[in-house]
C-alpha cells in the first residue's frame, strides 16, 4: 500500500497486482510440482503393484506350483524383465529373471553391464543343474496329473518315475563332471598367470643382475689400476 501512495493509484494497482499475480504463480508451480510427483508415485505404485499381481494370475509355471508365480513374456515386456516372476520367485537370489537369450530383461543386462564396469560384484546365479531339476520336476508332476486320471496307467506311471530318476542321476553326473572341468581349467590358467608373473619377474632380476655385474666390472677396474 506504501508503493501506491508514492506512485498514484494506478501504477501502485499494477505492482500490487503484478507482485500477487507473481505469487500466485510460484504457488501454483509449487503446487503443480507436487501434483506431479504424486501422481507419478500413484500412477508407478499402482502399475507396480498390478503387474505384480498379474504377474501372480496369467502365465506359466514351468519351474513350480508352490506358490502363485508365473513366467510371463509380456508382462517381462512392461516390467523390464520381472514378468519372468515364476524364476524369480523361486530362485530369488538369482540377479536374472529371464534366464534364456531370447527372454527380454534389460534389468539382467544392466546389472551384468555393471558387473563389467565394476560397479557390481559377486553376481548370484543358480547352478544350471538346480534350474534344470525344477524343470524336470514340474514336468514329472504335470505328466503324473495327467495320468493318474487315465485308467490302467500304473504302468506308464512306473516308467515316468524311473525315467525321470535315470534323468536326474544322469543330469547329477553330468554337471558333477562339468564343475570338475571347469575347475580344472582355472586352475590351469591360475598357473598360466602365474607362470607368465614368475617369467616377467626372472627377466627383471637377469637384467638388473646383468647390470650391476657391469657396473661392478667398471668399479673394480677403475681401482685396481
Ligand atoms: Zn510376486
Amino acid at each position: 500500500m506504501a508503493a501506491q501512495a508514492l506512485l498514484g493509484p494506478d501504477t501502485g494497482n499494477q505492482l500490487w497486482f503484478s507482485y500477487r499475480v507473481w505469487r500466485d504463480s510460484r504457488r501454483c508451480v509449487g503446487g503443480a510440482i507436487l501434483l506431479v510427483g504424486f501422481t507419478r508415485l500413484v500412477l508407478s505404485h499402482h502399475t507396480t503393484f498390478f503387474i505384480n499381481s498379474l504377474a501372480h494370475v496369467w502365465g506359466s509355471q514351468p519351474y513350480t506350483e508352490k506358490n502363485t508365480a508365473r513366467d510371463n513374456g509380456v508382462l517381462a515386456f512392461m516390467t523390464f524383465g520381472e514378468g519372468y516372476h515364476n524364476f524369480h520367485h523361486i530362485f530369488e537370489n538369482d540377479y536374472r529373471n529371464g534366464i534364456r537369450w531370447w527372454q527380454f530383461d534389460p534389468t539382467k543386462w544392466l546389472i551384468k553391464t555393471a558387473s563389467w564396469l565394476g560397479l557390481a560384484e559377486k553376481l548370484r546365479v543358480t547352478p544350471e543343474e538346480k534350474i534344470e531339476k525344477a524343470r524336470a520336476t514340474m514336468q514329472l508332476q504335470r505328466a503324473t496329473q495327467k495320468l493318474s486320471n487315465k485308467p490302467n496307467a500304473t504302468h506308464r506311471l512306473q516308467i515316468l518315475q524311473q525315467e525321470y530318476d535315470t534323468l536326474v542321476a544322469k543330469m547329477a553326473d553330468y554337471y558333477t563332471l562339468k564343475k570338475q572341468l571347469l575347475a580344472l581349467e582355472r586352475d590351469k590358467f591360475r598357473e598360466k598367470v602365474e607362470k607368465a608373473e614368475l617369467s616377467q619377474q626372472y627377466q627383471d632380476l637377469k637384467l638388473r643382475f646383468h647390470q650391476q655385474k657391469r657396473s661392478w666390472q667398471v668399479l673394480t677396474a677403475k681401482y685396481a689400476s
